[in-house]
């Protein structure tokens, strides 16, 4: 891309972008809740689409300026055998320079597929945090979930990567689970905590349309979750964590930054299927299909698009509120979008929902469960 200078011909700037996030959307089985985009029992399409991967991130790289923070999600990434994973590591290295120079490197992982080799060579390669997905220590509850790693797997897991040197680890927990008690997610959760992991994110069941557990007839149990929610609080703050987004905890310094960005609304650049993008007040997301997005990504156009919408700026002010809401400290807004919803604000304040200071907002804590409530009034 140029640009004419003064001089003539000169190169155009790259566009910042802060966060860049990798999607592999592979699974070695489907769990009976997942509505994520991944596909099991297809690892005839992981080369291929490694190569789509590596297409459209040669074509970024003219483009965008290094990131900051990445992420690596899925999927089951780590279900990429050792050779797979440096060819992973180097098409990212290649389009944005080198992993263990950003500012943040995340990788998931299910306990299953996390060997020590692979531990080891996430460390090598740069990574510094890992999140690994447990939802229970009861087995009986991960049965019925469908995953694939017992309690005892995820232990090993856990220490894999502790002596191959991480010292950032996200362990994400589950609340709502059919057959699950509150007695049993506060076992989970004080099991994990005895761990001592530097990040905890937990999130309700939400049973999706076409997903195994809504043809069961499995329900969401949203007044159980409630109750899960509310007992963990103290707990986590006792045990040295902080309460920084809805779902998310961690011990000071150790927030996710890749995350922190996505509810700063800043840019951020989705590489692989499903996986989205904002930069500059257009949204977009690639195709949901791994394998139309084989077909397409290194062709003229790029991969094919799921969609792509430029955001109004009214638009834009609404989900940035909406956003910062997320995190527990709220959002102190400029003065023409604190003026120009502050009937809504002052609503919310009214019915006991927001705590207003100047012009920072944030949703009462006790409200924070209900936060949904809070941001229709800004959709
Ligand atoms: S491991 Fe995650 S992405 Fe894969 S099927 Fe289970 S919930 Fe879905």
């Amino acid at each position: 891309m140029v640009q004419k200078g003064s001089g003539g011909l000169a190169p155009s700037p790259l566009l910042p972008m802060p966060g860049l996030y990798v999607h592999l959307p592979f699974c070695r089985r489907k769990c009976g809740y997942c509505d994520f985009a991944s596909l099991a029992g297809r690892d005839e399409l992981i080369d291929p689409y490694l190569r789509a991967l590596k297409a459209e991130a040669g074509r970024s790289k003219a483009v965008f300026a290094k990131p900051d923070t990445l992420y690596i999600g899925g999927g089951t990434p780590s279900l990429l055998g050792p050779e797979r994973l440096q060819t992973l590591f180097s098409l990212i290295e290649t389009g944005f320079g080198p992993i263990k120079d950003l500012r943040e490197a995340s990788f998931e992982a299910n306990p299953e597929s996390l060997t020590p080799e692979k531990a080891a060579l996430l460390k090598t390669a740069g990574i510094g945090r890992v999140s690994l997905g447990l939802q229970a220590s009861q087995d009986r509850l991960l049965d019925r979930l469908g995953r694939l790693a017992s309690f005892e797997d995820f232990l090993k897991a856990f220490r894999h990567l502790r002596l191959s040197g991480f010292d950032n680890i996200n362990i994400d927990l589950m609340t709502g689970l059919p057959e699950q008690s509150p007695e049993d997610f506060m076992t989970s959760l004080k099991e994990i905590m005895a761990l001592e992991p530097e990040h905890i994110s937990f999130y309700a069941l939400e049973v999706h349309e076409g997903t195994p557990f809504a043809a069961q007839g499995v329900r969401e149990a949203p007044e159980a979750a409630a109750e899960m929610f509310a007992l963990a609080l103290p707990v986590l703050e006792a045990g040295g964590f902080r309460h920084y987004e809805i779902s998310n905890f961690a011990r000071p310094g150790r927030e996710s930054l890749h995350n922190l960005n996505y509810w700063d609304q800043g840019d951020y650049l989705g590489l692989g299927s499903a996986a989205a993008s904002h930069s500059g007040g257009v949204r977009r997301a690639n195709t949901k299909d791994p394998e139309l997005y084989i077909r397409t990504a290194a062709g003229p156009g790029g991969p094919a698009l799921e969609y792509s919408e430029t955001l109004t700026p009214a638009r834009r002010r609404a989900e940035k509120i909406m956003l910062g809401l997320r995190k527990t400290g709220g959002i102190e807004l400029p003065e023409d979008i604190f003026i120009e919803f502050k009937e809504r604000i002052d609503g919310l304040s009214a019915r006991g929902l927001l705590e207003v200071s100047g012009r920072r907002i944030r949703i009462k804590r006790e409200a924070l469960y209900v936060s949904n409530v809070v941001f229709r009034e800004f959709v």
